[in-house]
């Protein structure tokens, strides 16, 4: 059964290492990864079964986590306000 991760901010889900059904051990990043509009998946690469599911972060949960010191929130957080200030510069 696959493992559902709410917070992408949630420490070590990237390196925790996971057990299929089918024998094969190993973390998300040995994995198979496929991005979709509101979760990425991430599968055994020996049968294919989902392992891991990871919710992307909403926009609160990226400047809770950058608030906390993560340090990919707060490049992630960087990049939000550089695009949202390119768009107020483009109204005027
Ligand atoms: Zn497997």
């Amino acid at each position: 059964m696959a493992e559902i991760i709410r917070n992408y901010f949630t420490p070590r889900w990237r390196i925790d290492r996971i057990a299929c059904a089918c024998g094969w051990e190993g973390s998300s990043a040995n994995m198979q990864m496929e991005l979709h509009e509101e979760v990425t998946d991430y599968a055994c690469p020996a049968c294919e079964n989902t392992l891991l599911i990871v919710s992307h972060p909403s926009l609160e949960q990226v400047q809770q986590a950058a608030a906390d010191g993560n340090a990919e929130a707060q490049q992630q957080l960087a990049l939000v306000e550089e695009a949202l200030a390119l768009h107020r510069n483009a109204d005027h």
